[in-house]
């Protein structure tokens, strides 16, 4: 294993929440290496563990046991606001629902993230039109708010503001739920070629197959457990 060119490494990863006076093990001894430019999809059931496994690698939640790097840093030592910093500036994190802020346009959903990092808006407006259109959103539409775009369209742009502060690590959790199929599998398509593009090591779960027709690498999560 090499954090140059694995940004994303979690090693023997368990979690577990308190589930009445007992612990529910989501996470049972994970591990898993994704490198530079790589997309892994990990599927399974709903109740396996998947978003669990986003939220660690995000550096949301914190592993019972095991370890957990993220470009080259191993996140257990670090204080939440070292935490905090790690994912604004190296992680991507795309959820189920592209939960963009109905008052903003798309082009404002970058924007909003760019002056959150602190960036000028004379410096990050080309950045998102580049990204918009990055993701194949027409720039007709870069200037409409969430509600006048389609469920596509939303995920698209959800995923264009993933990158904003150019991450090593894209973490996206079940982007097609909502879709139907062929959108979804649009959706697929998209983020094997942002992966490329942006050199990020990128995990994509999912409880459906819209990856099945995928020839990349695919993991099977059970019970908390990666094969
Ligand atoms: P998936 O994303 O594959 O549906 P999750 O990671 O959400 O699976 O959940 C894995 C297991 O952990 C499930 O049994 C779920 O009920 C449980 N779980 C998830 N989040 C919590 C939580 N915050 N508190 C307690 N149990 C949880
Ligand atoms: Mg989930």
């Amino acid at each position: 294993m090499n954090a140059a060119t694995h940004p994303l490494c979690l090693e023997s990863v368990t979690l577990t929440y308190p589930d009445g006076d007992r612990r529910l093990t989501a996470l049972d001894e994970v591990s898993l290496q994704v490198a530079a430019g790589e997309l892994v999809a990990v599927v399974g059931p709903s109740g396996s563990g998947k978003s669990s496994l986003l939220a660690v690698a995000a550096t949301l939640l914190r592993a019972d046991h095991g370890r957990v790097t993220v470009a080259g840093t191993e996140v257990s030592g670090l204080s939440a606001r070292e935490r905090t910093r790690l994912r604004r500036e190296r992680i991507g994190i795309v959820f189920q629902q592209a939960n963009l802020l109905p008052s903003l346009t798309a082009e404002e959903q970058l924007l909003a993230v760019a002056r959150l990092r602190g960036e000028s808006l004379r410096a990050a407006r080309p950045r998102a039109r580049e990204l918009l259109e990055s993701v194949g959103l027409e720039s007709t539409k870069w200037h409409r708010r969430p509600h006048q775009l389609s469920g596509g369209e939303r995920q698209r742009v959800n995923i264009a503001r993933s990158l904003t502060g150019d991450p090593s690590v894209l973490l996206v959790d079940e982007p097609t739920s909502a879709l139907d199929h062929q959108r979804g599998a649009r959706v697929v398509e998209l983020l094997t070629e942002v992966t490329r593009r942006h050199a990020t090591a990128t995990v994509l779960v999912t409880h459906d197959r819209e990856v099945s027709g995928w020839a990349g690498r695919l993991l099977t999560m059970a019970d908390g457990r990666l094969r």
